[in-house]
C-alpha cells in the first residue's frame, strides 16, 4: 500500500513566487474553490519572510464579505424564525468544531464511526473555519509550540488581532500542515472536504435561502424568506460562531485564571467556557489535552462534554479519555 502522506507535499519547495501580479491573482481566486497544497498555492507561498506570513487580502475576500453580509439585516429585517435558526445552527456547529474539529480530530479523546466521523466534519466545515484536517494540524503545532515562535498563534508574541484572524489569512497560514496528521490523511473523504472547503458552507447557504423561499410561500405568518434566513442563519450565526471559536486562541491565553503551572500562558475562563460550550478551561486543557472533558470539575461547565456523554449512552460514540486521577489530584491555584 503506498504512503498516504507522501502523496501530499509536506514543505514548501522553496520555490519563491517570482509570479506576475496578473498570476496570482488568478491562483488566488483558484484557492478560492480548491484550495489545496497543489504547485499552484506552493507558487503563492513566498517562505522566510518573503511574504508567507503576509495577509493575502485577495484569497480571504470571501471570508471579509461574510463580514459584510451580516449588514445587509437593515433590509432583510428580523423575525422569530430568523433567530431560532441562527442561534440553532451556532450552537449545532459550535459543538461540532468543538466535540469534533478540536477533540476528536485533533486530539483523539474519543471514538466514533466513519460515517460520524464525517457527518460531523461536514457539518463542522460549514462554520468557515476550512477542513478538518486543516484545522487538525494546525491545532496540533499550537499544542507544540504553544506561546513560542513557533506557535501560530500566540497574543503574547504578534498580538491580540493577528491571534484572533490574521494567522490563517496568510499564504503559510493556509496550507494544511499533512506531516502533523498522519492518522488521518488516510480518510479520502475528509481530504476530499479539507480541499474543496468552499462547498459545505455555500451549500449551507444555499439550504437557508430554499427555506426561507419556501416559508414566505407556504407560512407567509411567520413573517420569514430566503434573504432573511441566509442573513440570520448563514453570514450572522457564521460570524459569531467564528469570532466565539477564536477567542480560544486570542483570550483565552490573556484572561483568565492559571490552575496549573504550563509552559504556555492558557487560561482558564469561565465566561468563554460558556461561549464556546466548554472550551474556556483552556488552562485544562494545555496542561492535559489527552482528555475528552477540558472542564475537570463538576461546577466547571463543559457542555461539550455533557452533550458527548449522552451521545456515548446511545452508542453513538465510545472510549471518552478520562481526566487521570493525578491530575485530579495536582494542587489547586
Ligand atoms: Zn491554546
Ligand atoms: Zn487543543
Amino acid at each position: 500500500m503506498s504512503d498516504p502522506i507522501a502523496a501530499f507535499p509536506t514543505e514548501v519547495s522553496g520555490r519563491v513566487a517570482a509570479l506576475p501580479w496578473w498570476r496570482k491573482a488568478s491562483l488566488s481566486l483558484f484557492n478560492w474553490v480548491d484550495s489545496s497544497d497543489s504547485v499552484r498555492s506552493s507558487d503563492l507561498v513566498e517562505t522566510a519572510g518573503r511574504g508567507g506570513d503576509r495577509i493575502a487580502w485577495l484569497r480571504v475576500l470571501p471570508f471579509l464579505a461574510l463580514h459584510l453580509g451580516c449588514v445587509a439585516v437593515i433590509w432583510v429585517g428580523v423575525s422569530r424564525t430568523a433567530v431560532l435558526v441562527a442561534v440553532a445552527l451556532y450552537l449545532v456547529r459550535m459543538f461540532a468544531v468543538t466535540a469534533f474539529y478540536h477533540r476528536y480530530f485533533a486530539h483523539r479523546t474519543f471514538r466514533t464511526s466513519r460515517t460520524l466521523q464525517f457527518v460531523f466534519a461536514v457539518i463542522g466545515a460549514t462554520s468557515v473555519q476550512r477542513g478538518p484536517l486543516w484545522w487538525a494540524a494546525h491545532h496540533r503545532r499550537h499544542h507544540l509550540h504553544a506561546d513560542t515562535e513557533l506557535d501560530p498563534h500566540s497574543p503574547n508574541l504578534r498580538g491580540f488581532l493577528w491571534s484572533h484572524m490574521g494567522w490563517f489569512m496568510t499564504p503559510e497560514g493556509f496550507r494544511t500542515q499533512w506531516q502533523r496528521i498522519p492518522d488521518l490523511v488516510r480518510y479520502p473523504e475528509l481530504r476530499w472536504l479539507d480541499r474543496f472547503d468552499v462547498v459545505a458552507p455555500v451549500g449551507l447557504a444555499v439550504l437557508l435561502y430554499g427555506l426561507g423561499s419556501l416559508l414566505q410561500s407556504t407560512r407567509p405568518e411567520l413573517g420569514t424568506s430566503g434573504a432573511q434566513l441566509l442573513v440570520w442563519g448563514f453570514c450572522i450565526s457564521t460570524v459569531a460562531l467564528f469570532h466565539a471559536t477564536v477567542t480560544i486562541n486570542s483570550l483565552a491565553h490573556r484572561f483568565g485564571k492559571r490552575r496549573f503551572a504550563t509552559r504556555d500562558d492558557s487560561r482558564n475562563n469561565l465566561w468563554l467556557a460558556l461561549l464556546t460550550l466548554g472550551e474556556g478551561w483552556h488552562n485544562n486543557h494545555h496542561f492535559y489535552p489527552g482528555s475528552v472533558r477540558q472542564g475537570f470539575h463538576w461546577w466547571e461547565v463543559d457542555l461539550t462534554y455533557y452533550a458527548l456523554r449522552l451521545m456515548a449512552l446511545c452508542g453513538l460514540v465510545q472510549g471518552l479519555k478520562p481526566v487521570p486521577a493525578r491530575v485530579l489530584a495536582q494542587r489547586m491555584r
